[in-house]
């Protein structure tokens, strides 16, 4: 549940304190340890000829008497190696073990030039690290290993990957990163079996010496991570989620991503996010400390979306002692909440879809701008409207893994395969509800464009076959009067229209499809200069920008609202809204409250239930929450702070007083109700299957975690 992670640095041996570190284990309750073994640097007397012993080892074994001291305390202990450097010893007795450059050149490392970079495909990591990790499992019998920068350090053009390659793809390495050269996408996949291949055998070997442990790679992320999520799921017994802290535009939120993309492959696992005390910036000051606001936020987030908190230090001596006493605080104030943190399954209804293929077919060197933006355009929006919602891989979209969900959402899924498609319709068939942005589907899995959608019936819209963009000073048009009262237009009633998004694709209506009135429609972009040329050449088109369906028994198309929310109607029609714009991808950019609005209305539409939770007050807030064996929990993450968008936050700052509107499970009751932060039992106002209650302040992280009995 809570994990320490020491990372020894070469001099340490003899100079750190074991003991010390020992103390502050124990004190900060941590019952998980991962602490540095072998690799780069051996902590212990290795006798594997070339695995580099610390010079300051002398006859010591520093790794083996921290080991000791965590037995003692009981604590789940894993040994830490990393691969990706090494020595000059290594070079000439095996110059292949390096990796090479473009130019045919051996890497040098990059921060420690004295070093070179090893080649992570090659004999290196499949004969020589394999033999380490049985070297220190056959000695100390621990619990795991975990494997850092193992998966290489960029492309590789050594002798065993030329050959490798070429053997198994009849391709030569690529030298383009252009997707859609065969090549290259060759590789991509290549580089994954090589890298599974690798993990299986390390696995294999260790567990051949000691069954109940595992190798645990440092790897898994969201879309633009390289690796497999659904194998890594099925693989790993446990996942690491390693996103330190925040850097320049990272939002506070990040953290918790991670978790919700790691728990939609890993489902029920553990999975846990390392944090670091230090600030996590390109220029790497390792051996610095962050504000305790700042610590205090990113790990909360983790905690909220079902990440166990691992802090990591590099170096056994301490440069700066700031960060002991927050760690300290955090974890025991994790201890004491343990019991309300064993989630079983969170209970949000709307999720947000990632896709691996999208991002590396699709996007390649771009997919931060074209794949994840949008995706941090929704995030961002979802938070600020407080639904709680999860985050759903593309490639596990069978009923299995979704019909715990009303809404999906599409943002940008541009590649989607027409079995991902059929498992969408299928969805929406169901009565699933269904939200898509610009060019989702508009691609199949490998990144090559269709004619038109592939949901094409779904969304009721062909493609048109234009795209226009970057727009400049467009507009969209609120149709108040066409389509009056529309949910969509909710908190836009006083605006006649509203900047418009980037980019936008040409499209129209299917030809059965009848759609009702659109609620916003387009207004052309018009010259943005000089400023006696800046007005609408067209100022009325009744080109939607927006599609809204309503797929129920024998009716296609949604009759204008007729005011207010549906939320009482609890018939299961799947609903759909495609927006033939990137309304997510601005959102992120811009963040105009209008796009949000959109936004926040397109998913209370869509989902058209009352949600789980709902929760009114002042600020930005990670609102979660999660069903354990006999308890329900809401998190409250105050991300609240001018510096939410930029910089590390100074203090923490009250939002408060919130209310907080609470659906119980079916067939339950509320038991005891406590606010796990303040410490309190709040007086709570019972009607039907809901409670109400009021938050009157939440710092950084509240729960309240109401204990479940059955009914009568
Ligand atoms: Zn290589």
């Amino acid at each position: 549940m809570r994990w320490a992670q020491l990372t020894l640095v070469e001099d340490d041996p003899g100079k750190f304190d074991p003991q010390f570190w020992l103390d502050f284990f124990k004190r900060t309750r941590s019952d998980a340890a991962c602490l540095s073994a072998g690799g780069c640097v051996a902590y212990y007397p290795t006798r594997i000829p070339l695995h580099h012993r610390s010079q300051w080892l002398g006859d010591s074994d520093p790794f083996g008497e921290l080991v000791a001291g965590c037995r003692k305390l009981g604590m789940v202990v894993i040994a830490r190696t990393d691969p990706h450097a090494t020595y000059d010893d290594v070079r000439n007795a095996h110059p292949d073990w390096i990796a090479v450059e473009a130019n045919g050149n051996r890497r040098r490392h990059w921060a420690s030039p004295e070093m070179w970079v090893t080649c992570a495909l090659g004999p290196y990591n499949f004969e020589f690290m394999t033999e380490v990790k049985k070297e220190i499992m056959s000695r100390y019998k621990i619990d795991g290993i975990f494997i850092n920068r193992w998966d290489g350090s960029g492309m590789c053009y050594c002798e065993h990957c030329l050959k490798n390659f070429q053997a198994a793809t009849g391709h030569d390495l690529p030298r383009t990163s252009d997707p859609q050269h065969p090549a290259r996408r060759a590789y991509i996949l290549w580089r994954q079996e090589r890298l599974f291949d690798l993990w299986q055998l390390w696995d294999r070997e260790v567990r051949r010496i000691h069954p109940n442990s595992c190798v645990i790679p440092n790897t898994g992320g969201g879309a633009t991570s390289a690796l497999d999520m659904p194998k890594i799921g099925e693989l790993a017994p446990t996942l690491i989620a390693d996103r330190q802290a925040r850097r320049g535009l990272t939002a506070p939120w990040a953290n918790g991503k991670n978790g919700k993309e790691f728990r939609a492959t890993m489902g029920r696992k553990p999975i846990v996010g390392i944090f670091s005390v230090g600030l996590e910036e390109p220029y790497r000051w390792k051996d610095s400390v962050q504000s305790e606001a700042e610590i205090r936020i990113w790990v909360a987030d983790g905690t909220a979306n079902g990440l166990r908190p691992w802090f990591t230090k590099f170096s056994g001596v301490l440069h700066d002692p700031r960060w002991l006493r927050v760690v300290e605080d955090i974890y025991r104030r994790h201890a004491r909440w343990e019991k309300y943190l064993r989630n079983e399954f969170p209970l949000a209804r709307v999720a947000l879809l990632y896709s691996q293929q999208t991002a590396w077919f699709y996007g390649g060197d771009r997919a931060g701008a074209k794949v994840e933006d949008p995706a941090h355009g929704w995030y961002q929006a979802l938070i600020e409207a407080r639904i709680p919602f999860e985050m759903v891989h593309d490639r596990l979209i069978d009923a299995a893994h979704i019909s715990s969900f009303k809404t999906l959402i599409l943002p940008n899924i541009a590649a989607l395969s027409d079995t991902q498609c059929d498992q969408l319709r299928a969805f929406v068939k169901n009565g699933g509800s269904l939200i898509a942005t610009y060019e989702t589907s508009l691609y199949d899995e490998w990144g090559v464009k269709r004619k038109d959608f592939g949901l094409a019936d779904l969304f009721g819209v062909n493609f048109k076959g234009r795209v226009e963009g970057p727009m400049h000073n467009a507009y969209l048009r609120l149709e108040h009067v066409a389509a009056r009262g529309h949910p969509l237009l909710k908190d836009l009633e006083d605006a006649p229209r509203i900047i418009h998004g980037v980019w936008r694709l040409e499209v129209e209506a299917g030809s059965s499809i009848e759609f009702p009135k659109p609620p916003i429609t387009l207004i052309p972009s018009y010259p943005d200069l000089p400023m006696e040329k800046v007005y609408p050449r067209v100022s009325e088109t009744t080109i939607p920008q927006v599609f809204l369906r309503e797929l129920t028994s024998g009716r296609d198309a949604l009759a204008p609202a007729k005011g207010g929310h549906e939320a009482q109607n609890d018939f299961s029609a799947g609903r759909t809204i495609y927006f033939p714009w990137d309304i997510d991808r601005t959102f992120w950019e811009v963040q105009c409250v209008d796009h949000f609005k959109l936004l926040r209305n397109a998913v209370d539409w869509a989902t058209n239930e009352i949600p789980p939770v709902t929760v009114t007050g002042p600020g930005v807030l990670d609102v979660t929450v999660w069903r354990q064996k006999d308890s329900l929990t809401v998190h409250l993450v105050n991300l609240t702070n001018p510096m939410m968008m930029k910089g590390p936050m100074r203090e923490l700052i009250p939002a408060g007083p919130q209310k907080v509107r609470l659906r119980l499970p079916a067939g339950m009751r509320a038991g005891k109700i406590r606010l796990l932060a303040a410490n309190q039992t709040p007086s709570v106002r019972l009607a039907g299957d809901s409670l109400t209650l009021t938050v009157q302040s939440i710092l950084d992280h509240e729960i309240i975690a109401v204990d479940l009995q059955p009914k009568g």
